[in-house]
């Protein structure tokens, strides 16, 4: 079984909440596919068994040596990524789009597009079974392609080991590197919290989940810290006949739990806040 977490508005607790519920099972493959911030490898450590390099889009590249620096690629890069510093042209990696105009504008051929492979998608056990998770340099495009690398490294390692269930943290937006995090698993679970953003996020993200018919279900992290807003997303759900899993109070252990590099089921397994995402769990899994 694939469940893949998502969120839309980012900060709503999600990778703290799909590391809470890798800590419910005693194996299982957990994806990271928030590759451009992936952190739970950074509460989970697991070992580095298996490293691959990952070649972004092409980036412009002046070769000095043939530059004139007549300054027409700068007149014609929409992206502004080329200025002119101590006399020279220079483009910056990271502003560059890859779209290629420079090159071929350029009359003395001085522009080449190179691939830089500086992203990694990284895999290895850890202390509820497999992990693997992308890691997407600074600057660095494709992360939606990144993502399904990450998801096809999952399905072997769950084949291999013979792991029935997949837990895909994915990234935050509704950008194409989310349908590359939700497109074929057998549920999404939307993380939202009270506020006018998440609600907003969440009515986007139920659009694409229905969209794609794919079982859905919410859950209200920091209920309590509104009830107007609270009520609205329930409200809402309601509309779109969207199940809600559960809803998690407003919780420090979660501050804790970070802390201490563990999942929240670790750091404060008695706490409210860890019974209801059992609660949640239990009844995704169902
Ligand atoms: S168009 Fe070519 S020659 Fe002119 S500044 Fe740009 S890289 Fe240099
Ligand atoms: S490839 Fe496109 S975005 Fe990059 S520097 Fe050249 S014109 Fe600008």
């Amino acid at each position: 079984m694939e469940i893949a977490v998502i969120s839309g508005k980012g900060g709503t607790g999600k990778s703290s909440i799909s590391a809470a519920f890798a800590s419910l099972n005693e194996q299982v493959v957990l994806a990271d596919c928030d590759v451009d911030a992936a952190n739970l490898y950074l509460l989970f450590d697991p070992e580095q068994e298996y490293i691959q390099h990952f070649t972004g889009a092409s980036k412009a590249v002046i070769d000095q040596n043939l530059c004139t620096n007549c300054g027409l690629c700068m007149e014609y890069c929409r992206f502004d990524a080329i200025h002119k510093k101590d006399g020279n042209i220079t483009i910056s990696q990271i502003a560059c789009d890859g779209c290629q105009l420079c090159q071929r504008i350029c009359p003395q051929h001085a522009i080449n597009m190179i691939s830089s492979s500086k992203s990694s998608l990284q895999a290895g056990s850890f202390r509820y079974g497999q992990m693997v998770y992308g890691r997407l340099a600074p600057g660095e495009e494709n992360s939606g392609k990144l993502v399904s690398l990450v998801r096809d490294k999952a399905r072997q390692l769950a084949a291999t080991n013979h792991i029935k269930t997949t837990i895909i943290d994915g990234p935050p937006g509704i950008g194409c590197p989310v349908i590359s995090s939700i497109t074929g698993v057998d549920c999404v679970v939307i993380i939202t919290e009270p506020s006018m953003s998440a609600l907003s996020d969440l009515k986007r993200t139920i659009g694409i989940t229905n969209n794609f018919k794919i079982k859905t279900q919410v859950i209200i992290n920091k209920f309590d810290l509104s009830k107007k807003l609270t009520d609205r997303i329930k409200a809402f759900c309601r509309i779109t006949n969207t199940p809600i899993a559960g809803f998690i109070p407003f919780d420090r252990h979660f501050v804790g739990a970070v802390v201490q590099c563990k999942s929240i089921i670790e750091w404060a397994p008695h706490s409210s806040s860890s019974k209801e995402i059992a609660k949640c769990w239990k009844i995704i899994t169902q």
